[in-house]
């Protein structure tokens, strides 16, 4: 089994790195990795390296970095703003927007978001563990919540295309709202979707376009992924 690890440190060829209790925990205890295993490290900024598991005991763990195997990949400008779901919702929406190569997500509060707080510390592990699993070298960022009205505020023609995901029928098809776009901020509602006040803001919003994944009406979560895998591997 390959162990891919991301370390949050500055790695170069040659250079000996001593990894954090957790790491060295994980390796040691889940793992039951020796010294002398072959690892996979990447800290999201200079590409993958392969290692060598040097040391690795009950106080400490260290690698070797042997070699490049990876440069760093061109960062895309491919955004999540979605409202907060459900604990195991919120955590699935960013893993898997992870996955599909999202590289900002940020929680939004709406009227009618179930949840107002999130733990997003937690969600950024759960990002590095989605990278570290799909073998992605950049790590998404993610941002604390902000309210609705003031994400659309910010967005201008110099923003991202703010593609909100709209059931209501009056939205349109993803080829034509996709054609020649490479930067993208999908907007996802919550599971009791926008209000009728918040749909008359997203419309009145400049740089904006609603995106109709079909007459079905979509969990948010199926929404989101189905919205990011249509546009990411076109
Ligand atoms: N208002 C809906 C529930 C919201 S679904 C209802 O009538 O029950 C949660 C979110 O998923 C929506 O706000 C929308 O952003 C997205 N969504 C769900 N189905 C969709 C579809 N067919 N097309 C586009 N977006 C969809």
């Amino acid at each position: 089994m390959q162990i891919r690890l991301f370390v949050n440190q500055p790695l170069a060829v040659g250079a000996t790195v001593c990894l954090p209790e957790d790491q060295r925990h994980y390796l040691r205890n889940v793992l039951r990795a020796q010294p002398g295993a072959e690892l996979f490290v990447f800290n999201g900024r200079e590409g993958e390296f392969s290692a060598v598991l040097s040391v690795l005991n009950k106080k400490e763990a260290q690698i070797q970095i042997c070699r490049v195997l990876r440069g760093q990949p061109e960062k895309r400008d491919v955004r999540l703003y979605f409202a907060l779901l459900k604990r195991d919702c919120t955590a699935l929406v960013v893993e898997k927007a992870t996955e599909l190569g999202v590289t900002k997500i940020v929680p939004v509060i709406t009227q009618y978001t179930s949840v107002q707080r999130v733990n997003v510390e937690r969600l950024r592990a759960v990002a590095i563990e989605a990278c570290e699993q799909c073998r992605r070298l950049d790590v998404p960022e993610i941002s604390e919540p902000v309210a609705l009205a003031a994400l659309l505020n910010e967005q201008n023609a110099d923003e991202p295309l703010l593609i909100h995901l709209d059931e209501t029928g009056t939205g349109h098809k993803a080829e034509q709202v996709f054609k020649g776009v490479d930067r993208a901020a999908f907007l996802v509602g919550p599971e009791g979707g926008f209000s009728e006040s918040e749909r008359a803001l997203i419309a009145a919003t400049p740089h904006t376009v609603g995106l109709d994944l079909g007459e079905r009406i979509l969990r948010a979560e199926t929404a989101a992924i189905a919205a990011l895998a249509l546009f990411m591997c076109r």
